[in-house]
Order: structure tokens, then C-alpha cells, then sequence
């Protein structure tokens, strides 16, 4: 996870759709709070939900701005999935409810449903396997609950670390391919468990791409423009000079931009080869 550097320009569909409706969604909730609010031994089934539109928020031209924005990645993982799937637009915030134990709360943050700056791009797993409903707050009492509270929401102690206002690399970090949260912190704990950043299949990808870096970096030593050397390198691999000299071009454009924002597991590899620039 990296910090995602967030386009100035918002979509239009959230300026004035999005606005529109966000004032239908609060003026609903405020004519009957008690109808949209959790409470013990009343079934949630039972309560209103907060009618959010989805073609709002999940319109074409929000998502591929996030994924302009992030560059294809998916916000949590770093994985760029998009010859395979979708993805989907996700609300940091969670928009309907958010989990508490086991009991799901209602309502959540409904007003940030069309909020750009609640707004990422998330790979399907992360988003629908992972993350969820989660949003756990250090200190429950720092909890906003309603859009008339929302000028608190910059004192609310949220778990998650957010890629958005916060640099993921400060509290997560790789020993190889596998995350670890920094010096044992606990936001970085959480949020490698909540966002699934050490699930198998993951830890896999990275490992495979991490290898295939690994494998590539002998090459960086070798100047391409040295006939020495690269006499010596065609003897050691036993590669014609071409395909020799080809391959080291290569190796070096890749180390050249495996680091940056753009490059997927930008993180993981900024861990393992420090020296890489990120520009
Ligand atoms: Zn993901």
C-alpha cells in the first residue's frame, strides 16, 4: 500500500448528482433517526436503510478517474488486475453499516457515499473478502455517527490506515515479499489483517515478482557499453552479444521504474531495493 495522490478535479456526477442526493440521503435520516439506527433487541432487519445510489458513486467516469488516479492499482494490494476484472469503487468509510464485533451497525457514514475523498479504487477481494464493513476506531468514543456530527470526523481514531490522508509506508513495511506492520505498530497490524495484505495467494504474486527482480538484478552491474565486460558477461551466460545486451537494457528499465507510484507492489520492492529512485 502507497499514498494515493488524489486528482484535484472532481467528477462532475458527485458535484451535482452526488451533492443532490447526499442532501435527500441526510434529510431522510434526520426526519426519523431512530428508524435508521441500530439499537438493542430491535433486529436490524427491521430498521430503514439509507437508500445510497450506487450509479452515483460507481458511475464510469468516477471510476476511471480513481483508476487514472492510482494508476490502475488497486489501493490496498497494489495489484494490477484490470486485464482480469473489474475492481470496485470503495468507500473507506463504510456507507451502510460498520462492523462491531461481530453485529453489523447501522447506519454508517451515508453522507460520504459520494464523497471523492471517501472514493478508491479496490481490487474485488480486498474490497468484498477483506475489508468489508470494517472500520474500527481506536477509541469508540471519537465515533462520528451521523451527518450532523461530520465537522468531527478529522478527531475520529480510526484503525485503518488510509491512503488517502496518510503514507501507508510509514507503518507497513516488507521483509521480502511478506508485510510487516513497523516496530509491531498496531494500525499497521490491523490493517495487514482487516486489509489482507498477507493472504496466500498475495504473498505468492509477490514472491513471484520479487524473484523474477531478484533474478534480474546481476544484470544492473553490467555496462552494456563495455565490450569487456560484455565479452565476458556472452561467455558466463552463454548467450549470443545481442540477446546479452538486449536483456541488461531491459533489466535496468525495469529497476528504473519498479519502484515508482505507477509500478504494482511499488511498496514491497521500495523495501527490498532502497537504492531505487521513486521518481
Ligand atoms: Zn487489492
Amino acid at each position: 500500500m502507497i499514498k494515493i495522490e488524489k486528482s484535484t478535479y472532481i467528477p462532475d456526477i458527485l458535484m451535482d448528482k452526488g451533492r443532490k442526493d447526499r442532501e435527500r440521503i441526510c434529510d431522510e435520516y434526520s426526519s426519523f433517526p431512530l428508524d435508521y439506527t441500530s439499537r438493542p433487541n430491535f433486529s436490524n432487519r427491521k430498521l430503514k436503510k439509507v437508500d445510497i445510489d450506487n450509479k452515483i458513486y460507481g458511475d464510469d467516469t468516477v471510476k476511471k478517474q480513481l483508476i487514472e488516479d492510482q494508476n490502475g492499482k488497486c489501493c490496498f494490494c497494489e495489484s494490477k488486475f484490470l486485464a482480469t476484472s473489474y475492481g470496485d469503487v470503495e468507500h473507506f468509510r463504510p456507507k451502510h453499516a460498520y462492523k462491531k464485533g461481530r453485529k453489523l451497525i447501522y447506519p454508517a457514514y451515508y453522507w460520504l457515499a459520494y464523497d471523492w475523498n471517501n472514493l478508491m479504487f479496490s481490487c474485488e477481494k480486498c474490497n468484498r473478502t477483506f475489508k468489508k464493513n470494517e472500520f474500527p476506531l481506536l477509541d469508540e468514543a471519537t465515533r462520528v455517527k451521523n451527518h450532523t456530527e461530520a465537522a468531527n470526523l478529522p478527531n475520529e481514531k480510526h484503525v485503518l490506515i488510509n491512503p488517502i490522508t496518510e503514507n501507508p509506508e510509514s507503518f507497513i513495511k516488507f521483509n521480502q515479499h511478506i508485510p510487516i506492520a513497523i516496530n509491531d505498530n498496531e494500525r499497521g497490524k490491523k490493517s495487514i489483517k482487516i486489509y489482507g495484505l498477507d493472504r496466500t495467494e498475495l504473498n505468492q504474486d509477490r514472491r513471484e515478482y520479487l524473484n523474477f527482480m531478484k533474478i534480474l538484478e546481476p544484470y544492473l552491474d553490467i555496462d552494456e557499453n563495455d565490450k569487456e565486460e560484455i565479452n565476458k558477461a556472452t561467455e558466463f551466460f552463454g548467450m549470443p552479444k545481442q540477446d546479452i545486451i538486449e536483456l541488461i537494457k531491459t533489466a535496468k528499465q525495469y529497476f528504473k521504474n519498479a519502484a515508482k507510484k505507477e509500478s504494482k507492489f511499488a511498496a514491497m520492492i521500495r523495501s527490498n531495493f532502497p537504492y531505487l529512485s521513486k521518481n
